[in-house]
């Protein structure tokens, strides 16, 4: 090991070292043969060094993985020792090397983030058996040719024009969470642990460091559970990370590891990279949970071990940042400097996630879904995010970075076509107003009604402020809040959504029940008038918001008249409430139903009579209609919004508040995607609201579209009954035609 060392710190040239270390794990295991194989980018292995094959075969042999004992090694991720390894019915014989004197074989793999980054071998003549210890051994030079991989040393000696893995270009994909393109390098959120000393001096005193690291974090989980603060999930993952740092097997290995003669902290790597290789290969969601977890529990004792922080500086971002994370809280996020984060991709969250929600609100090229990121990126690498497809570009090659530059700067373009768009009035060709309204949420969302020329903010999700709390937000606080929204326009009503929670939408300080279809379930307005002391805090914050002002307050998930009656009488006792003491009140009230709940569709009648406004939900709406759960993959892109039964449903409520002089917006996503919202303008529909980057996209349709033609049109179309599945194309075709720009 101290000629290891040695051999390790020489300045000499990555093919020298490679030579050096193989011969003397060669001599010290009285072994007659040592190869190091290397994984390159197009998946083969590629024998790099070796002492006693043929010198010759040297970076011309090569294997397939799955191929031969070593291409076994490297798709198994696992160590293999055989006494004879001819006998073994993967052997695979390479003339080249002239190895088939030799019997006995021993091969470990170096692994990063659980991929396989080569293989090392043993070769004797006789045949012997090898001890576990001995391959512990090899396990730790396999940790410094890792080492030697990542610090891109060895991609120096590969052959001309061939990559090794490790630093391979690689294109993924994930799921698109926020618009845009952004070219960068990678900083991992979750910095990972940098390990300079794999091999130990003295291994009792690495036993030593390894028990202080686990007796302290496990008294921080402790202190964590114990703090009343934490709660719901959080508390559900300490506590697993509580099970698992008691968890005998584990700790064992751990020991195991440090006995070996390397550090406290190239131990946990050991243990973690083998749990991560099985966890790569593990097909059960649960066991991979839990794999997971236990990956989490070794990055807490590696920080612990080296003293190195847990999260990255968020004040010391380097310009071109791309955060990686394999989660991330939407308050984490909210903690880096905008302005200097150019992406943000994600292992786990999906499109529908609250980190995916605030990054559409910082206009943050976001992809979620994006398995194993964080093990296949180093710190620094540079990568590519767009999220407007999901593609992740990592470590680009030349022409990749160009063509996504070219495709970041035409975006840029287009926003700078929009912006000057911004005081234009949505006019039609044929004279028809619409109305461009942002859905907001957050503080950071206020900006854009000013950079969008949004004429006011039509949906502000209230949820969103109780979401990224820590706590229940107290009524001074929402007050607080809604009165900056009513500040950031101060000429025009805004319209207030009240807490729509549930389903998905989990406050985590407040008490949760398992529902089998929480979409179906106890969520938003049911919530609201279940437990009218919430609701009326948040309506009484909302009307002292809005004093001397119109203030106009809207219901989710309504789903019948007397739903609306029960909640436009809170709000009169809260008037009521605040006439008492004194408050200056709005000097008008409208109160509004979001229309999500199909149930509503024939009670058109009875309920525009109560009401001041409808707001049209389609994103639920078209769920419920459909019967097809939004944020389910599977399922959420089986039907058209553009097709007949939907365009039909949604005519009718138009029609119907038309024809008794009552206004229907619509705020769902559909508003915000110019063809879409192209036919809903058709459909009658005068005020859309939608995510402030679709603004200019929107209005460019707008004028350019004359309402009276496309509607007669589409009317015709919607009345031909021939069962298409979509009537997407006829509707581009109607564009094209006219050079409205979609
Ligand atoms: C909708 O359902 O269309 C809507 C705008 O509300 P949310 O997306 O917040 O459910
Ligand atoms: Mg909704």
């Amino acid at each position: 090991m101290r000629r290891l060392r040695e051999a390790m710190a020489e300045p000499v040239n990555a093919q020298a070292r490679l030579d050096k270390i193989v011969v003397l794990v060669a001599s010290n295991m009285v072994a007659e043969v040592c190869s190091v194989y290397i994984m390159r980018a197009d998946s083969r292995l590629e024998l790099f060094a070796t002492e006693g094959l043929a010198r010759e075969a040297v970076h011309q042999t090569t294997l397939k993985v799955g191929e031969g004992l070593v291409g076994l090694i490297a798709r198994s991720a696992e160590p293999l020792a055989l006494a004879d390894a001819q006998a073994h019915p993967a052997y695979s014989y390479k003339p080249e090397t002239g190895e088939e004197i030799y019997h006995s074989f021993v091969g470990v793999p170096f692994l990063r983030g659980g991929n396989t980054l080569g293989v090392l071998v043993v070769q004797n003549r006789t045949k012997r058996t090898y001890t576990e210890e001995e391959v512990e051994v090899l396990e730790t030079i396999a940790m410094l040719l890792a080492e030697m991989i990542a610090s891109g040393e060895l991609q120096s000696i590969a052959r001309p024009g061939t990559a090794i893995a490790a630093r391979r270009a690689q294109a993924l994909i994930g799921s698109p969470m926020a618009d845009g393109v952004g070219l960068g390098y990678v900083v991992l959120h979750q910095p990972r642990v940098v390990i300079t000393r794999i091999i130990a001096e003295d291994v009792g005193s690495e036993q030593v460091r390894l028990d202080a690291a686990i007796e302290t974090m496990r008294a921080n989980i402790d202190l964590l559970i114990d703090d009343e603060s934490t709660a719901g999930e959080y508390r559900e993952v300490l506590e697993t990370f509580r099970l698992f740092a008691n968890d005998r097997g584990w700790l064992r290995r751990l020991r195991e590891a440090v006995n070996t003669g390397i550090t406290a902290e190239a131990a946990v790597e050991r243990v973690q990279e083998d749990s991560r290789a099985r966890m790569l290969r593990q097909t059960d969601p649960y066991m991979r949970e839990r794999l997971h977890d236990l990956d989490e529990l070794a990055n807490r004792l590696l920080h612990q071990l080296t003293g190195q922080s847990m999260v990255a500086a968020p004040e010391s971002l380097p310009d071109n940042a791309i955060l990686v994370a394999r989660t991330m809280g939407p308050a984490a996020l909210l903690d880096y400097d905008r302005r200097k984060l150019r992406g943000l991709v994600l292992e786990e969250a999906g499109p529908a996630s609250h980190i995916a929600i605030v990054a559409r609100a910082l206009g943050i090229p976001t992809v979620g879904e994006v398995e194993n990121i964080t093990g296949i990126v180093e710190q620094g690498d540079a990568i590519i995010v767009d999220g407007t497809t999901g593609e992740v570009q990592v470590r680009p090659s030349s022409d990749i970075e160009a063509a996504y530059s070219e495709k970041a700067r035409l975006r840029a373009r287009r926003q700078e076509q929009y912006q000057a768009l911004r005081n234009v009035p949505a006019i039609t060709k044929d004279g028809v107003p619409i109305g461009l309204h942002m859905n907001a949420g957050l503080l950071v969302d206020l900006p854009h009604v000013e950079e969008t020329g949004a004429e006011s903010i039509g949906l502000f999700r209230t949820e969103l402020q109780f979401m990224i709390a820590p706590q229940f937000p107290r009524t001074e606080k929402q007050y607080l809040l809604y009165k900056s929204v009513m500040d950031a326009v101060p000429e025009k009503p805004v319209t207030f959504r009240t807490l729509d929670i549930g389903g998905d939408k989990i406050l985590p300080y407040m008490t949760t029940y398992e529902e089998e279809n929480p979409a179906l379930g106890w969520r938003a307005i049911r919530i609201g008038l279940d437990r009218p002391a919430l609701l009326r805090l948040q309506i009484r914050a909302m009307l002292r918001a809005g004093a001397g002002r119109e203030l106009r307050i809207m219901f989710p998930m309504v789903a019948s008249v007397q739903e609306f009656e029960h909640a436009s009488e809170l709000t009169r006792k809260e008037v009521k409430h605040l006439l008492r003491h004194g408050h200056e009140l709005p000097h008008n009230l409208k109160l509004g139903v979001m229309l999500e709940v199909p149930s509503l569709l024939w009670q058109l009648d009875e309920l525009l009579e109560r009401v001041d406004f409808v707001s049209v939900g389609s994103n639920d709406l078209v769920q419920y209609l459909t019967a097809a759960d939004r944020d389910n993959r599977r399922v959420a892109q089986r039907f058209d919004v553009l097709s007949a039964p939907i365009l039909r449903a949604l005519k009718s409520i138009t029609d119907k508040g038309a024809s008794v002089g009552k206004p229907i917006a619509l705020c769902g996503e559909m508003g915000g995607r110019p063809i879409e919202a192209m036919a809903l303008v058709a459909l009658g529909y005068r005020s859309l609201s939608m995510s402030p980057s679709s603004i200019g996209p929107v209005k460019a349709m707008v004028l350019k579209l004359e309402v009276n033609d496309l509607n007669k049109y589409l009317c015709e179309i919607l009345a031909l009954h021939d069962g298409a599945p979509s009537l997407r194309d006829k509707l581009l075709g109607y564009a094209e035609a006219k050079g409205i720009p979609l």
